[in-house]
């Protein structure tokens, strides 16, 4: 096998490597099954168990009450956005708050906006090229209105929610995409979380959706059967073939997080120390790395960063290929380089970049 490199990609992100060596293993014989996952019947009591399973786990380590059903949609992250606002605005009679910390939450602003809906801005992080995350009181909230929107981490400006955002009796709505099951959260303070699986949960093909039962019965009953959480939650997410790969992953990756890690809090401390491991290398930089995000807002999943003399760029990242650190330029909306150090990120790829940064400034400041 050719040898693997440090993937610090956005997404699709690195696995972790004993999920994806299972995954070899079970590829072309699932154990007691005799066939391969991709040749499994959705419809099988095989993969009735993996669903399941996969569910089970993620109640598990998320805490999940009762009163909320957990999805397995395709159509990605993306998809959500416009299917939010069919089922939860499009027939309430009123207008919906988004939260705008970044291209993210940006883009889902413009997908309701796009169906002709109402939908306000209650904060916009744009002046400051979403930089932080706002505080409660710059928010200008109607206590009316449909649900809240936020995401929690902004995937591309480095910006996280720290605690878990308040917004009253407004349901509050939350993508989730970029850092589902780093920590531990509080699920009962949201209406809906959604995550495509493609960061932290699996690979590309499925979005995990849970989402709280009275805001299930509020889908108009004219939507088509696949963007209406209702009928999809009614359907257990098998109205169609799902896709049973990336299900049968995030089975294996959330069983990993149970088993090898040993459950969330102990993965946010992992991410903890990870993180401070590269935002120290920046801070004792002298300027020499300048970090996006506010100290306070700093995600650590994703951290973008540019190199004050710009120039630096070009061969900082080369020289990190060549010691095998990968995939580290940054959105061009943020430019210099972006280090996403999800999961299944190998703190000793951390402390091989932090190494490097450190070496790489020694040797051109
Ligand atoms: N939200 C966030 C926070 C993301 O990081 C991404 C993907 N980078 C998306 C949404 C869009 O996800 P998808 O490509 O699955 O539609």
């Amino acid at each position: 096998m050719e040898k693997r490199v440090y993937n610090f990609s956005p997404g699709p992100a690195v696995l972790p490597l004993p999920v994806l060596e299972a995954a070899q293993r079970d590829l072309v014989s699932l154990p007691g099954v005799g066939i391969s996952i991709l040749e499994i019947s959705h419809r099988s009591k095989a993969f009735d168990k993996i669903i399941n399973d996969a569910e089970a786990n993620l109640r598990t380590l998320l805490g999940i009450p009762d009163n909320y059903r957990v999805l397995f949609m395709q159509g990605g992250a993306l998809f959500q956005f416009g299917v939010i606002p069919m089922n939860l605005l499009r027939d309430s009679g009123k207008s919906a708050d988004y939260v705008v910390t970044g291209t993210w939450s940006k883009k889902a602003f413009d997908e309701a906006k796009l169906q002709g809906l109402s939908v306000n801005v209650a904060w916009d992080g744009k002046p400051t090229n979403f930089n932080r995350i706002p505080k409660q009181d710059e928010l200008k909230l109607n206590p009316d209105a449909a649900y809240v929107y936020t995401a929690s981490n902004e995937t591309i400006q480095g910006v996280q929610y720290q605690t878990e955002p308040a917004f009253g009796s407004v349901p509050l709505i939350c993508d989730m995409s970029s850092d589902i099951l780093s920590r531990p959260i509080d699920v009962s303070k949201y209406g809906m979380i959604f995550a495509c699986a493609q960061k932290n949960a699996g690979p590309a093909g499925v979005t995990i959706v849970i989402i709280r039962d009275d805001l299930i019965e509020k889908s108009p009953a004219n939507l088509p059967s696949l963007v209406n959480y209702k009928v999809f939650a009614e359907g257990k997410s098998l109205l169609n073939t799902p896709p049973t790969f990336p299900i049968y992953m995030v089975k294996l990756v959330t069983d990993w997080i149970l088993n090898d890690v040993g459950g969330l809090a102990k993965m946010a401390s992992l991410n903890q120390s990870k993180a401070k491991l590269l935002y120290d290398e920046i801070d004792h930089s002298d300027g020499f790395y300048l970090p996006h995000a506010e100290k306070e807002c700093r995600s650590p999943m994703n951290v973008p960063f540019r190199l004050a003399k710009t120039e630096f760029e070009e061969p900082f990242l080369k020289q990190a290929a060549e010691r095998g650190l990968c995939e580290l330029k940054g959105h061009r909306s943020v430019g210099g380089c972006r280090a996403s150090i999800y999961n299944a990120m190998p703190r000793e790829g951390v402390q091989m970049l932090a190494d490097f940064m450190h070496d790489f400034r020694a040797k051109n400041s």
